[in-house]
Parts: C-alpha cells; structure tokens; sequence
C-alpha cells in the first residue's frame, strides 16, 4: 500500500510517500480501507521531533474515515464493507482507569499515528472497538475531519467544562479544528460563545456559525472584552488550547467560580499566571485531552443528531501530504486539513 511515513523527525524531508506491506488484522482487529484522513496540531509535533524523538518509522495520521476491508478472529461488531469512522484514542483496555471507562487516563494510552501506523495510508489497522458507523449525513472526506479534533473538543466542553445551555464559553483561537467543533457544540447546545481571532475573516465566519461575540485579540483587550459582553462577570468557562500566551487571559476573563479547560499548548508550554487570581476566584483549572470511548460514542451521536457538518478547510490528495502540513503550520486555514486517499 501507499503510506506517508515519518521517516526523519525535524528534517525537511520528513515526510516520505512509500510503499509499505498491507497490513492483515489480528484477533479483535479490523483493518480498513481509507478513504480520506485529516492532519492534527499534533502531527505538527512529531514532525518537528519534538515527540517522536526515537520512534521508528511509522506511517502518520491520527484521523481517518473508510471501508472495512478484513476483520480478524472475533471480531463481530463490523463486517467488511461498513463505513467507518476510526476513534484514535488506543489504551491497554486491562488497567483499573481502562475498566472504569476512564481510558483517557490509562498509563499506556496512545495516539495512533505515533508510533503506531496511523492513518496516512490505504490501509490502517486497529482494534475493532475503535470503529464506528460514520455518521450518515457526512462525506468520507467530512467524517474523517472529526476525530481527534471532536474529541477533543467534547471532552475540554461537555465532560470536563460542564458546558450548560445559556451559559458563555470563551473560545480562544477560531479556526483550529478543536475550537471550531468546541464552537458548532456551544451554539448547539444553546449556549453563547464568545471566539477570538487575530483574522477578521475567522472572526466574521466564526459569527456566521453562530458565536455571539468576536475578539481581535491584537486590538482589543480580551479579559476587558469578554468581561463587558458578560455585564461585568466573565466566562462561565474557557476553553483555552494556547497555554502560555492564553492561559493568563484565560484566567483574567473566567468569572468568578468558572472553570478553564486547557489543552494543547500551542504557545508554549512554560509560563507564568496569577496564583492570587486563581485562588481568589475558586477557578477550577481542568487539564483534558482526548476522549474515553464511551465520550467519543456520544460525540458522534450528537453531531448525527444536531446534524453537524465540520469545518474542511482544504483536501490535499495523500501524494501531497507535505504541502497540507505545510498549509496546517501556517495556520491560516479554518477548519480542518484533509487528504483525500480515495476520489471522493
Ligand atoms: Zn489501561
């Protein structure tokens, strides 16, 4: 099969187009045929090397929607032939936080994609469980764009956040794909979401999707902002990806017993807050990352039923892999990369 393999971290040749055996499932696994697959931040990092520093090579990609093509031994909950959309998230499946369905926290919990072979590829592999019924209002190319970002989202918003309809989420950063799904899940939800931006163009379009406020954050004071379109109180919750350029404002603009769910770090991961401030507010600071399968099930049954379609900024076919992770770097897209492996 063909596959983007992650040859050489940190080089700018990276990433290498390769033939690679087809891979056959085993007990309790499926293997699937792709048809499209999505880039994440965290592709970004493992080709830079900054986490995938001694990995061998693996094939990348995380995200990934298709066929079933096999099913090993034991393996009843799929049948060659069903669409399928890949939950990303593999754990041990044996560990106390495994069997309270808490998978999430499970100490061996990985990502595939890293260094397991993930999805930029013709063909992936991976338990049986972690496939679901693509959702049937979605192109392959649409379906494969929700994973890692949706989870992650509904996980920083509805199980940690607590999000609850009517109140006002902060959302830094429209446009990445988690806080675009974080945003589609606020306003479906009933709630008012607040966005930032330093692109007129995500803000005016993150207004068109339903947020209730937009931020320039070069020209307007956030806390100041969000603090006057809440009559003085703050966010009921931030959902704050930046860490350490965002996570002070965060906490500057998060009411008093609100709650900040962070993840991502895209800024940096060292920095500086105030502890007073912290404190004095009683802010619950919620650290969340990816979902238990049991959120990823109730993700995607709820963009069935509000029928939510996400964001594609641009398809990429698979041979053009590193001009998409060059599209993600620059950050200037809104809304997911995809690559296309099969026409649509
Ligand atoms: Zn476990």
């Amino acid at each position: 099969m063909k596959a983007v393999v992650l040859a050489q971290p940190g080089t700018a040749d990276s990433l290498v187009l390769t033939e690679r055996p087809d891979p056959s499932p085993g007990p309790g696994e499926a293997v699937v045929r792709l048809h499209a697959a999505a880039l994440n931040h965290r592709d970004l990092f493992l080709r830079s090397g900054a986490t995938s520093q001694g990995f061998p090579p693996f094939v990348m990609g995380s995200d990934g929607a298709g066929v079933v093509e096999a099913v090993g031994p034991g393996v009843t909950s799929v049948r060659p032939g069903d669409p399928v959309v890949i939950n990303p998230t593999l754990s041990c499946g044996t560990c106390p936080a495994c069997l309270a369905g808490e998978h999430s926290l499970c100490d061996r919990f990985q990502i595939l994609g890293g260094p397991s072979d993930g999805t930029l590829a013709e063909f992936v592999r991976v338990p049986a469980q972690n496939l679901y019924p693509k959702p049937q209002h979605l192109d392959f190319r649409q379906a494969a764009a929700l994973p890692l970002a949706l989870a992650t989202a509904w996980r920083a918003v509805v199980s940690r956040g607590r999000l609850q309809p009517g109140e006002t989420v902060l959302i830094h950063g429209i446009g990445g794909g988690v806080a675009l799904y974080a945003l589609q899940i606020a306003v479906a939800m009933g709630a008012r979401a607040i966005v930032t931006s330093s692109s007129d163009d995500k803000l005016r379009r993150a207004l068109e999707m339903g947020a209730s406020a937009a931020i320039h954050y070069r020209r307007e004071d956030v806390a100041a902002r969000v603090k006057e379109l809440t009559d003085g109180r703050g966010a009921d919750l931030v959902v704050d990806s930046g860490g350490r350029l965002t996570l002070p404002i965060s906490v500057e603009a998060v009411r008093r017993g609100g709650r900040i769910a962070y993840f991502g770090a895209t800024t940096g991961a060292e920095g500086t807050l105030n502890f007073r401030a912290l404190f004095w507010k009683q802010v619950a600071l919620l650290g969340t990352t990816m979902s238990n399968q049991s959120e990823f099930a109730a993700a995607l049954r709820f963009v069935g039923h509000v029928r939510l379609v996400p964001q594609v900024a641009r398809v990429f076919p698979l041979a053009e892999a590193a001009q998409a992770f060059t599209l993600l770097e620059r950050g200037e897209q809104f809304g997911k990369v995809v690559l296309a492996v099969a026409p649509a």
